[in-house]
């Protein structure tokens, strides 16, 4: 079969089975490919991903905002299991094409890097492997996503628990705190028998693929091709040498604020100067409206692009009965727009997801310049550098009348804030250093000794808690990570990221217009430039300086006490 004429749409792949996608990829992989036609072939393939991989994106969009209809549950769970792992592979074999012609120009530089990586790791043999770890992650999400509480006499799901562990009534939290984590404690047996299959699994692809262990193998699986193991060990000992010692001063002031002896773990989301939870919002449409807004202070541009979010129906914020849990940004390829969805239920957690994900959103848009698909998507560290610094960039602009909140709101909403950044960073290095050990130790795939070691890891890097007597529950914290079971060593991406987000601020803390500029001509490169590249771009370094990390961390903390200063100050 030849010169099959692809869709002009995606839409025309809503109900497709592999069948009928297979064909395109036959074409590909027969059609003549020469220094004259390759242009053309490139663009043809990246059409072909950007159809099926929109199709996909629009189908799994459809279940999560309805999962209690099983045809959209069928639609999304055609492409995740059947479509998409058999695409991929028939991708490496494209890319083996591509690569053995020898074809390149400079925006080509790296997809070869990232082609021929895959080439090289790939292992007919861990096809089957890689499998069943989805049906695994499947099963995790199931029995985690069933787990339901009693609460004053409500069945109830996990979330809902949230605005109780805020209470300013300390039994309400602690009673919250144990209501949450119960139904982990009763899972652990189950959930640490997955583990234990998963382990065993990955260790054993990461042998097929030549390597000793599957954390060697995740560096060039994940295309790390900027930093190594080494780097992030340097992470752990900056974060615990610089970024503990911090977080025991934020805990210390808050333990002081509450008037406690001593803080237990349900004592640390409480806002400690307002009280009951502030509620920056009452409906979607003024959640919205007031996000438009403050992207427009941003920079008109991006108020532009959200505009066209809205006006395009490329938003799904409200939390609804069927909706699945969480929020994500997708995009989608081949209109070139991205969609959000989220839960909201108006807490400033909320506005802050919103403006996380909008920052996913502007570079979609910023990278589909890029001509191919594969130089769009530069990886998570630069990913969730967009992200996690339009947090910082849109904060000064969250105060009434633009904003969502009053003064003094907004000051304790931006200290929650500072204080989760530190907060992030020691259980960012908890979970990485857990990981390293877990796939580098000889006792990694015994259950118990991976709970122990889980608690020394955690007393490295997490002190000014009193856990005395919560020992299991303390364990219990990393059963309820998603990212151990299902997206294994996807952590540290959040702590560089963050590092390179503070940079940015402290730019724009000099003069922000400028700092939002190179944000945006950052974003634009898309995956093209090596991602030390483009964090130069945005005006900041990939780090993981131990200097450069303390200074970070000095600069959030001395905002900080500033704030604090100012509500003891404003309620005296
Ligand atoms: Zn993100």
């Amino acid at each position: 079969m030849t010169t099959s004429v692809l869709p002009t749409s995606p839409a025309a792949f809503a109900k497709a089975t592999w069948d009928d996608v297979a064909p395109y990829f036959d074409d590909l992989v027969e059609r003549p490919l020469d220094a004259a036609t390759v242009e053309a072939w490139l663009r043809a393939w990246s059409r072909l991903e950007e159809l099926v991989t929109e199709a996909a994106a629009q189908a799994m969009i459809a279940y999560t905002i309805d999962t209690s209809d099983p045809e959209k549950e069928k639609d999304h769970l055609r492409f995740s299991t059947e479509i998409l792992p058999r695409m991929e592979e028939r991708s490496v074999e494209l890319a083996r094409r591509f690569v053995a012609l020898g074809h390149s120009t400079p925006d080509l530089v790296t997809t070869l890097a990232r082609f021929r990586t895959s080439i090289e790791i790939f292992r007919e043999a861990n096809v089957p492997l890689f499998s069943e770890l989805e049906e695994l992650s499947a099963r995790y999400q199931r029995i985690t996503g069933s787990m339901m509480v009693e609460w004053e006499g409500v069945e109830r799901p996990l979330p809902q628990l949230q605005p109780f562990l805020k209470s300013p009534d300390r039994a309400v939290r602690e009673r919250a705190f144990r209501a949450s984590t119960q139904p982990y404690l009763e899972e652990r047996g189950a959930l640490a028998g997955l583990f234990d299959r998963m382990f065993y699994l990955r260790q054993q692809a990461a042998r097929n693929a030549g390597f000793a262990n599957y954390r060697d193998y995740v560096f060039p699986a994940k295309f790390r091709f900027d930093y190594t193991p080494a780097d992030c060990e340097r992470f752990h000992e900056a974060v615990e040498r610089a970024v503990t010692p911090a977080v025991a001063r934020v805990l210390e002031h808050r333990r002081v604020r509450l008037g406690l002896d001593v803080l237990r773990p349900w004592d640390l989301a409480v806002d400690p100067y307002r009280g009951a939870p502030l509620r920056p919002f009452e409906t979607v449409d003024e959640f919205v409206g007031k996000a438009r807004r403050v992207f427009d202070r941003v920079d008109p541009v991006l108020g532009g692009q959200f505009q066209t979010m809205i006006d395009e129906r490329l938003l799904d914020l409200d939390s609804r009965k069927g909706k699945a849990p969480g929020g994500y940004c997708e995009t989608l390829h081949f209109r070139g727009r991205p969609f959000i969805f989220m839960n909201a239920v108006g807490l400033v957690d909320d506005v802050m997801t919103l403006l996380h994900e909008a920052g996913h959103a502007f570079h979609a848009f910023a990278s589909h310049r890029q001509p191919l698909i594969w130089q769009r998507h530069p990886g998570s560290e630069a990913a969730e550098l967009a992200s996690m610094s339009m947090e910082l960039l849109a904060s000064p602009h969250l105060v009434q009348p633009t904003g969502y909140f009053s003064v003094e709101d907004h000051r304790s909403a931006w200290l929650e804030h500072l204080e989760d950044v530190l907060l992030s960073l020691v259980h960012i290095a908890s979970v990485d250093a857990f990981q390293t050990w877990i796939y580098t130790s000889p006792d990694g795939g015994d259950a118990a000794a991976r709970d122990e070691a889980w608690l020394r890891i955690r007393s490295r890097f997490e002190r000014g808690v009193d856990w005395s007597g919560l020992e299991r529950e303390r364990v219990a914290r990393w059963y309820r990570q998603l990212h151990i079971f299902m997206y294994p060593f996807y952590y540290i991406e959040y702590g560089i990221a963050q590092l390179g987000a503070l940079q940015i601020w402290r730019n724009s803390l000099r003069d922000p217009a400028e700092a939002v500029a190179r944000y945006r001509e950052a974003l634009a490169l898309g995956a093209v430039r090596s991602l030390p590249e483009m964090y130069r771009a945005a005006g900041a370094q990939l780090t993981f300086d131990p200097g450069l990390i303390g200074e970070l961390v000095d600069l959030v903390e001395h905002q900080g006490d500033r704030i604090r200063t100012e509500l003891r100050g404003a309620a005296a």
